[in-house]
């Protein structure tokens, strides 16, 4: 059963017009679920990870499991005001309006060879933003990875010309 016909999608969610990838019916299956964390882990097998960035709140779930799954630590980049300790943060645009991601400061040594996860890359701002994080603490972001990627919202293109490296397991238009 191949990892896309597992993600269902929800029109108009959250709002109209919107075409929205779910990724829980993929998790509460127990072979695609699996199947996600070993191919991701194959893809990175022999790459130098230290640690593994995870996005709030679906990359925590993919980025945890394949945490383990490399033997590498797990830290959480989280929405504004959700980490208990010393942070940074990173203000970005969105389509309407403008958000914000934080870091706990001590998350990442200087030069620690990062892996960033998320669900989903978009428009790649998120990705981004997350990216800029880790570079603030001195961390090498050597590669971003998602379950899905739509192309069509340029932000895998967007990470490659920021040499981002970004990896996904599947598209949707
Ligand atoms: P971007 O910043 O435009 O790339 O949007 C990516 C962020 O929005 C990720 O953190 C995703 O979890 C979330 N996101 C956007 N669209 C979807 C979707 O269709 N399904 C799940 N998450 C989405």
């Amino acid at each position: 059963m191949p990892i896309k016909s597992l993600i269902r999608t929800i029109p108009h969610y959250p709002k109209q017009g919107i075409q929205f990838r779910d990724i829980t019916t993929l998790l509460k299956d127990p072979i695609g679920f699996r199947m996600v964390v070993d191919a991701l882990a194959h893809h990175y097998a022999h790459q130098k990870i230290d640690k593994i960035a995870g996005i709030e709140a679906r990359g925590f779930i993919i980025g945890a499991a394949l945490a383990y799954k490399l033997g590498v630590g797990f830290v959480p980049i989280r929405k504004s005001g959700k980490l208990p300790a010393e942070t940074v943060g990173h203000d970005y645009a969105l389509e309407y309006g403008a958000d914000r991601v934080e870091i706990h400061t001590d998350a990442i040594a200087h030069g620690e060879q990062v892996l960033l996860v998320d669900d989903l890359i978009a428009t790649g701002g998120t990705a981004e933003a997350a990216a800029a994080l880790i570079q603030k603490l001195g961390g090498v972001v050597m590669g971003c990875t998602f379950v899905i990627d739509l192309p069509d919202l340029g932000g895998s293109k967007r990470l490659v010309e920021n040499g981002l490296k970004p990896f996904s397991l599947c598209e949707f238009e």
